[in-house]
């Protein structure tokens, strides 16, 4: 980094077809109501690999800074609620869709997107979490919001070893209630038990689920898979469970009957993470940051690397050879 120029991780999709790199981008100033951040660390998600290796249409415009989750210090501010010095948080709005990403020195974002950091995070701590601790936060916030009790049942969470899944599997067991986890990685039971899990069961567990309404099992789910897996989901959630459907990792369709819906009072809450309003994104950020901090954060943080590692950690991430969440060490 010169002083007027910067190193980010930058997606093309040209006459070269789609391709992605490191570049010396020019050094921006915020204009009317936006903030220029000094990005430290930032983070791998499913979807900034699909975004990275091209292999989903994440990106509406090209070439466009990679990386949906960025934390660090505002260094310049033309937005009334900053100044530089401020420790901040962006994660999701048009990062790494319509707008450059995370995954650089410097982020110039409206002033609007950014969370304030809250006591007990830092940038490091906050990007651990990311999207993926966010999003399972706001699955356990319209869980919660929607009548969600211990006493229902267990909470049966998917894709378990994954981001979201291991960060809803300890948020769950710290707020106390039993958590079952659906994962595809044997090797990575105890690992799951260390995080809350009371019990991890197979992909398939759930295979002989097909009538429209099954034993009810789960108090209430969280959904990182869709497809069959949610269907058998709904068949077998007791009466007046929620699930949050937050992912598609098996799968896009849903095929179930409103069987569960108008029999048993279930409830399918969507959740999506990019565009939560401001007052509950800060809502939620604090709540990871306190009450619904896990207990082994530092356990869920299974690989940190630098912008130049990244697209090595794509192809990994897309293949299912990583578990729990990666940080990005950018500064
Ligand atoms: P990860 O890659 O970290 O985790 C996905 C997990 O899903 C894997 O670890 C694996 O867990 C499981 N999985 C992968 N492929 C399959 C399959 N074919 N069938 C069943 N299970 C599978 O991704 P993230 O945690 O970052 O994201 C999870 C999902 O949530 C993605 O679909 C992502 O796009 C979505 N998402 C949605 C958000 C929203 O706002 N709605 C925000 C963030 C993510 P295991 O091996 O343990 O079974």
């Amino acid at each position: 980094m010169s002083a007027t120029t910067y190193s980010a991780f930058r997606i093309h999709k040209d006459d070269q077809g789609h391709h992605a790199g490191i570049e010396q981008l020019p050094k921006p100033e915020p204009a009317s109501g936006e903030v220029l951040v000094r990005v430290a660390h930032s983070a791998v998600n499913y979807k900034d690999a699909l975004a990275g290796t091209g292999k989903g249409k994440i990106l509406r415009t090209f070439p466009l800074v990679g990386g949906i989750d960025g934390a660090g210090e505002v260094e310049a501010s033309d937005h009334p609620d900053y100044k530089p010095g401020d420790a901040v948080i962006a994660t999701g709005w048009g990062l790494s869709f319509d707008h450059d990403g995370a995954y650089a020195q410097y982020l110039c974002v409206p002033g609007d997107w950014l969370v304030p950091m809250p006591a007990r995070l830092d940038a490091r701590s906050a990007m651990i979490f990311g999207t993926a601790g966010f999003t399972a936060a706001l699955a356990v916030h319209r869980m919660l919001t929607n009548g969600q009790r211990p006493d229902m049942g267990p909470i049966l969470v998917t894709g378990a070893s994954g981001g979201v899944g291991s960060m809803a599997v300890a948020i769950f067991a710290k707020l106390g209630y039993e958590v079952v986890a659906v994962s595809g990685k044997p090797a990575l039971h105890d690992w799951l038990t260390s995080l809350g899990a009371s019990r991890i069961v197979g992909r398939d567990a759930l295979a002989e689920a097909k009538r429209p309404l099954e034993k009810a099992e789960w108090g209430g789910a969280v959904d990182n898979v869709g497809g069959e897996m949610l269907a058998q989901i709904t068949r077998t959630v007791v009466p007046n469970g929620n699930i949050a459907a937050i992912g598609l990792a098996g799968g896009h369709e849903l095929n179930t009957t409103v069987m569960p819906f108008i029999l048993r009072g279930a409830s399918l809450l969507g959740c999506n993470s990019v565009d939560v309003p401001p007052p509950l994104r800060k809502d939620l950020w604090g709540h990871l940051a306190d009450d619904w901090r896990p207990q082994a954060l530092e356990d869920m943080l299974t690989e940190t690397v630098k912008l130049e590692g990244l697209p090595d950690v794509f192809e990994r991430m897309l293949a299912g050879q990583t578990h729990g969440r990666v940080l990005v060490e950018v500064d």
